[in-house]
């Protein structure tokens, strides 16, 4: 691949970025005088910034390049669909061929009765369509007072009104006057950070019961659905104890509320499944999906919707739409993309050849002085760093102050490498192959042990 050469000196477009580019999730002052990565070409799971660094993107983007990058094919259909029809909207009784053939293909993937596609251009747009599609519905049937969202503490659901409300990430809900009303939170099973003395199974079931005590408490002709990530993704991939989905089940199906299975990171075979829902063995009433959908080649995203719920709802007006609902180069893009992951079973490849491996080199990094657990499942993984694994105690700093540090080492060494407080997280491309495993593990260890030298050189590891 030809590096592309034609682009401004760094320093240049570094300053133009600060002067003029406003980044999401960023205070964006600390970086006035280094200025942003400027990152100019990918190609499989491997980046290259301006400067010619080559790095090794474990976080597949942000957790939705699940074919990896510089897929020609995607590509090309793109081009030919804007060509012949770069957009027509699907408002008014109109429809076109790409939005039509993605629906249908999602129907046949998605599980159970899961048959109906409303789209959006993103995860956070699909869980506003969520929560004005469910309310309506309730008030369809005559319940208009089922209107209560139970969503969970540390959750992360998009970053619009309703998204960020959905979520639960306490600094998200301080700005812009969230959560909106009728959205109640409950714990999250993270038996790491929360579990205290009880097993993870027994905690597992403990947090899964306060969906109960909560339905209970506000009533259930007050509660419309119960909405939760299968594995929470940017809470810092946090895997749930095996007792926690089937109790939730059970909840959801005693009380007459909707589940709705957020998807946007576990769907499309991140976990080793079509979607994280068949991993955790739930049956959602709604999918919210984007991300792994395009493979982040273009922007959509959507709800994938049960026969009941859409049945009701189509019985009536639903006044909701975006312009690019349903965008048909964004559909041709997504469908080419299904087409590669099922053609090239790579679904297959990650459940019984690269996550295994993944998992044993993974789970391995808990010997490492610096790490407590190691938890994977599929192709998304976490560790937590702490000073003392038996008693599971944090850094005497902020929490997070350990983690940047080891992210900063991670970019050092060429490799994307988030952390979440102080838990680092990974979520590569699927299309990972063994080779490129070891490099993760080889750089994540280095950056594991210059971490683990500078906290006990600033007298932070005690
Ligand atoms: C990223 C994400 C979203 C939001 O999707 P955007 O496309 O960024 O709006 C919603 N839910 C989950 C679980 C996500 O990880």
């Amino acid at each position: 691949m030809n590096a592309i050469t034609n682009h401004l000196p760094t320093a240049e477009l570094q300053a133009l970025d600060v002067a003029h580019h406003m980044h999401p999730f960023s205070t964006q002052n600390d970086f006035n005088d280094t200025g942003a990565r400027v990152i100019t070409q990918a190609k499989g799971v491997t980046l290259t910034d301006s400067e010619g660094a080559q790095i090794l993107d474990a976080m597949a983007g942000l957790w939705c390049v699940n074919i990896g990058y510089g897929r020609e094919e995607l590509a090309d259909v793109a081009a030919r669909q804007m060509r012949e029809l770069p957009y027509y909207n699907t408002f008014f009784k109109t429809t076109h061929v790409p939005v039509i053939a993605l629906s249908a293909k999602l129907a046949e993937l998605a599980p159970g009765d899961l048959n109906h596609v409303f789209y959006a251009g993103s995860g956070s747009e699909a869980n506003d369509t969520n929560m004005r599609l469910v309310r309506h519905y309730w008030s369809a049937k005559g319940k208009p007072s089922k209107t209560i969202f139970i969503s969970r503490k540390n959750a992360y659901h998009g970053s619009t009104m309703a998204g960020a409300s959905l979520g639960g990430m306490v600094p998200m809900h301080q700005q812009g006057s969230l959560p909106i009303p009728d959205v109640h939170h409950i714990n999250q099973p993270n038996w790491w950070a929360e579990g205290g003395d009880m097993s993870p199974e027994e905690f597992g079931l403990q947090r899964a019961q306060e969906l109960e005590e909560a339905i209970l408490e506000l009533g259930e002709d007050r509660v419309a659905a119960f909405i939760a990530e299968p594995i929470q993704g940017a809470g810092g991939v946090i895997v749930p104890p095996e007792t926690y989905w089937p109790e939730i089940q059970r909840i959801c199906d005693k009380y007459e509320i909707l589940l709705i299975a957020d998807e946007v990171i576990c769907g499309f075979g991140r976990t080793g499944n079509w979607f994280g829902s068949q991993t955790v063995g739930i049956k959602p009433h709604i999918m919210s999906i984007a991300k792994g959908l395009s493979s982040g080649y273009a922007p959509i995203g959507g709800s994938i919707v049960c026969d009941e719920v859409a049945e009701v709802v189509a019985a009536t007006e639903f006044n909701h739409g975006y312009t690019y609902s349903g965008h048909p180069v964004a559909c041709a893009v997504a469908l080419e993309n299904l087409r590669i992951i099922e053609e090239e079973n790579i679904i297959g490849h990650v459940r019984d050849d690269v996550a295994p491996y993944l998992k044993e080199k993974w789970e391995a990094l808990a010997d490492h002085p610096l790490v407590g657990e190691a938890k994977i499942v599929g192709m998304m993984g976490s560790i937590a760093l702490t000073p003392n694994k038996e008693t599971r105690a944090p850094f005497a700093a902020d929490t997070g102050t350990v983690g940047y540090k080891c992210r900063e080492h991670c970019f050092g060494n060429n490799l994307v490498m988030r952390h979440v407080g102080d838990r680092m997280i990974i979520s590569p491309p699927l299309v990972m192959t063994r080779d490129e495993v070891d490099t993760l593990i080889e750089r994540a260890t280095r950056a594991l042990d210059l971490t683990f030298e500078q906290i006990k050189a600033e007298d932070l590891y005690k």
